[in-house]
């Protein structure tokens, strides 16, 4: 996993590399920032690029033998702990699912706790890092490194700790082991110990921009351009977003038609097929409810937009602009601000799981009203 496969943080990548040729890794470092802004794919790429036996030009060289088993996930001196569902019996630590993240984390490092969980078979989201767990990464930090040079420790989402897994995490932090580094990669640092934040050293992650995203969805997704920066702009400056994006209108019910659903039933005032179609949204899971409802604000903007017959300023597929011929004048200036709000409100009501049926019911029966404006 070399830095340049790692989706823009241009920033952060300098910065790391600048601490590692000053000489003054610290031995305990927090990264921050909103979820599929690539913290992960960055943490491995600095512990490839610290393990790697011959990196240069600002990058791990992917050909050595520590790259290639990294590539692999089987180089002995790099470490993950994670959240996962306690087992019914007997103890469970982080070695009771190795090869299911071995197997997963092959497939990218932009996913979100609910795709691993999905992974592991479970939607259970009391997934945590247990106590046992603090034990385990006790136990193998206390070996000698393999290669004599770093051993590096990624806590995915340490939010999840629980308190006595914590404590012993924040003792190895208090008297830090030579070589030993700890990368903690978190989404939410409320729930952290402050003496844990207190000493980590925090390297904030900002959004992606659309440009970067667009870029990662032409080279990576084989998206051409107009798609990519459709795509790139529901996206919230997440690279994951852009992705559960694509998985879900590869499904049946693509968001386009159930956008399309929602503004016909609002405009013949169909109650009853609105509170159908809340229900059938509703049944979708919360991220995918989400990034459902990114995408509408995003089609509001479109369609607000192509009233002003510029269309270099547009980015809609091809179904989407013959949509837009009929529907883009009922998106005007008397009602894109209300009806932006609402959808984006409904969102973070999402994110606070209130009940989703009400959420998507009551603005539904609002769009009625504001199509109308
Ligand atoms: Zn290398």
């Amino acid at each position: 996993m070399q830095f340049s496969e790692v989706i823009g943080q241009q920033d952060v990548k300098e910065r790391l590399l600048r601490q590692v040729q000053e000489n003054r890794v610290p031995h305990a470092m927090l990264f921050t920032g909103p979820e599929g802004c690539g913290k992960l794919a960055m943490a491995v790429a600095f512990a490839n690029y610290l393990l790697c036996q011959n990196p240069h030009d600002g990058d791990s060289c992917g050909t050595c033998p520590a790259c290639r088993q990294i590539a692999k996930m089987g180089h002995p001196d790099l470490h993950f702990s994670f959240p996962f569902i306690k087992k019914s019996t007997g103890t469970t630590t982080c070695e009771n699912y190795i090869s299911d993240w071995k197997q997963f984390i092959s497939n990218g490092y932009y996913f979100g706790l609910s795709d691993w969980l999905e992974a592991i078979g479970s939607d259970n989201k009391s997934a945590i890092i247990t106590e046992a767990e603090g034990d385990n990464i006790i136990d193998k930090l206390s070996i000698a490194s393999y290669s004599g040079g770093y051993k590096v420790m990624i806590i995915w989402l340490p939010e999840r700790m629980h308190d006595a897994a914590a404590n012993n995490l924040l003792k190895m932090l208090e008297e830090p082991a030579a070589k030993t580094v700890f990368i903690l990669v978190s989404n939410d640092t409320t729930p952290i110990l402050s003496t844990i934040l207190s000493r980590t050293q925090h390297m904030e992650f900002q959004r992606l921009s659309a440009d970067d995203i667009a870029r990662a969805l032409q080279e990576r997704n084989g998206l051409d351009r107009n798609m990519a920066v459709q795509v790139a702009r529901t996206a919230g400056g997440s690279y994951l977003n852009a992705l559960r994006y694509i998985n879900i209108n590869n499904e049946s019910d693509s968001y386009f038609d159930e956008f399309v659903n929602l503004m016909r039933k609002a405009y013949s005032r169909d109650v009853q097929g609105l509170q159908q179609w809340a229900d059938d949204v509703t049944k979708w899971g919360r991220d995918k409810q989400k990034s459902f409802l990114s995408y509408c604000q995003n089609m509001l903007r479109e369609n607000f937009i192509y009233n002003f017959h510029l269309p270099e300023l547009n980015y809609m597929t091809d179904k989407e602009s013959d949509f837009a011929k009929k529907f883009s004048r009922f998106i005007n200036e008397r009602n894109i601000v209300e009806f932006t709000e609402a959808f984006s409100r409904a969102q973070r009501d999402v994110e606070q799981n209130v009940n989703s049926k009400t959420i998507f019911f009551d603005f539904a029966l609002k769009t009625i009203i504001l199509i109308r404006k």
